[in-house]
């Protein structure tokens, strides 16, 4: 029995870069009754943005529901594995701290970690933050290796995202779809047609001059947005005011020294620079704000701070942060850039491409369109990027530094939501997570700590455990993860051993 009256008959996915790949991949897996119905339609001569190789944990799980081996990708996709990101001098030059993924510390008599360390820490009794973190200690020495879930300790909770290639990924991604029946077509999209009635998208024109219908269409052209603002004018929500960051140059190179299990993201003085670890070459981009900083100065920064010859010539790209007032407009959904843009910062771009299509599994429309569905996705999605962008705001506000760049970026308006959790976090160190937002309790406070936003109190929750007793549970912690990290075997050896992709001929690694 079809739980849906009048059911999508045929989908067209418009763009075969990160997301329409993803999407591709995932609309395959789970709706295998449209196997032969779901199009891609993409432009070689067009190709894809080329950048977007770091990405968060859930992409672990994403793989995980495709139902593909995770070692096959990270040898498809030259990936390799990562524990979080290094800040390096965001708060003040010379500083640094890790943003890491999974928990730190553990509760002590029902009082959370963070209250009692914060207890400790003001009493000058505690070891800076990240040492209670395994996945930060292990970052430090390179190291990494999968949680081992029968352990009583904190190498049960070991979390990772990958570093992987994008368009190996997307190539991976190609195989899988088409091998589930999702139709390919290259070809450049002249035209796009609307239905007078109701203003739905009703066909797209190939220059070829092929005109393919479909019930629903999901624009995944990028920054482009061909379908969702060409054809439906849906109108972009501008962010320059908070995410000043407009450009980007990125550009590959060799691989040299110990294998990093995190990326690096270091401050400069008009915006920061990425380092992205691969097994066979490493990535790093310059993202930076064109009201500070040419375009010229902006490459000749990123080429002489590249730890190994490059590989190929800079990629220069043009980017407006903020995002689409509807992602999902009539018979219309946007994913991925065409969907909006929150600069790289924290990796988020992979994670909403993939949230995206999930969300869209849970909305599922029939061929009536329910606006309600509609309604939802667009409300839950505007509030995710809402919650991402303060998140990312946060590292560019709170800091020391005296360019102009980050002066201008220390008296940016704050919205109201940023400002009201600043307030929270100044008193007690309390943050407050709506349920569903992406970044964790442990996210901010690690990222607030690291940007030196000290709260004037403790939260009186860590009085529970007496001064002495919250003290012993931080040297437990501690120890803890020191154990851990001496069982961890160097990043490259677990490579080596689980994972290693084949070396091309044409990129030497040191
Ligand atoms: C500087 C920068 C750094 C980033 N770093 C990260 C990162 O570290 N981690 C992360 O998760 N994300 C990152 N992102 C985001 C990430 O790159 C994107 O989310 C991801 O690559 C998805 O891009 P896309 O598929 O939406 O667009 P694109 O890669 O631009 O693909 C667009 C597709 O549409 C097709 N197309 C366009 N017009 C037409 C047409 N007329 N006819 C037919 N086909 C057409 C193109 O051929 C292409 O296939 C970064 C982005 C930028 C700008």
């Amino acid at each position: 029995m079809s739980t849906q009256n009048d059911p999508i008959r045929s989908i067209a996915i418009v763009g075969g870069g990160t997301a329409g790949w993803i999407t591709a991949a995932t609309l395959a897996r789970f709706l295998p009754n449209l196997k032969g119905r779901i199009r891609l339609i993409e432009s070689v001569e067009i190709g894809t943005i080329g950048v977007g190789e770091a990405t968060i944990p859930p992409i672990v799980e994403f793989i995980r529901m495709l139902g593909v081996d995770e070692n096959d990708v990270v040898r498809k996709t030259q990936a390799t594995f990562k524990l979080g990101i290094e800040f390096k001098n965001w708060t003040r030059s010379g500083h640094s701290y890790i943003h890491p993924f999974g928990p730190t510390g553990f509760a002590k008599e029902n009082v959370p970690f963070f209250p009692y360390w914060l207890r400790c820490w003001q009493g000058g009794k505690a070891a800076p933050l990240e040492t209670y973190s395994l996945q930060a200690v292990a970052a430090r020495r390179c190291k990494f290796m999968r949680p081992v879930p029968t352990s009583h300790s904190p190498l049960a909770t070991i979390t990772y995202a990958l570093h992987l290639d994008a368009s190996l990924f997307a190539a991976y991604l190609r195989t899988y779809a088409e091998a589930r029946g999702v139709v390919r077509t290259e070809g450049k999209v002249r035209n796009v047609t609307s239905r007078s009635a109701d203003g739905f998208i009703e066909s797209i024109t190939l220059e070829s001059g092929e005109r393919i219908e479909a019930d629903f269409y999901i624009d995944c052209t990028g920054f482009r947005g061909l379908l969702i603002e060409g054809a439906l004018k849906t109108g972009y929500e501008d962010w320059t005011r908070w995410l000043p960051c407009d450009r980007a140059v990125a550009v590959q190179c060799e691989r040299t020294g110990p294998l990093a299990s995190h990326t690096i993201a270091t401050a400069r003085n008009v915006g920061w620079q990425w380092r992205i670890p691969l097994q066979h070459r490493v990535g790093n981009g310059y993202v930076y704000c064109s009201q500070f900083l040419s375009d010229q100065a902006a490459q000749d920064v990123l080429a002489s701070s590249l730890e190994g010859t490059a590989l190929r010539d800079p990629l220069q790209l043009k980017f407006t942060t903020g995002r689409r007032r509807l992602f999902w407009n009539k018979n219309c959904l946007a994913v991925g850039l065409a969907a909006g843009f929150l600069e790289p910062l924290e990796s988020t771009g992979i994670h909403l491409i993939q949230h995206g299509v999930l969300n869209l599994l849970r909305f599922l429309p029939d061929r009536n369109f329910r606006q309600a569905d509609i309604d939802r996705y667009n409300s839950y999605f505007s509030f995710q990027y809402e919650r991402m962008r303060d998140f990312l705001l946060l590292h560019y506000h709170r800091t020391e530094r005296e360019e102009d760049f980050w002066r201008h970026c220390r008296h940016i308006e704050l919205p109201d939501s940023l400002r009201e959790r600043l307030e929270l976090f100044l008193g007690y160190g309390r943050i407050l997570r709506d349920e569903n937002e992406l970044f964790t309790v442990q996210s901010w406070f690690h990222v607030l700590i690291g940007q030196n936003v000290l709260p004037a109190g403790y939260d009186p929750l860590a009085d529970t455990l007496g001064y002495e007793q919250a003290q012993a549970a931080l040297v437990e912690a501690q120890s803890a993860v020191t154990r851990c990290a001496a069982r961890i075997p160097p990043h490259e050896a677990f490579i080596a051993q689980h994972c290693a992709a084949p070396v091309p001929e044409s990129v030497p690694v040191r």
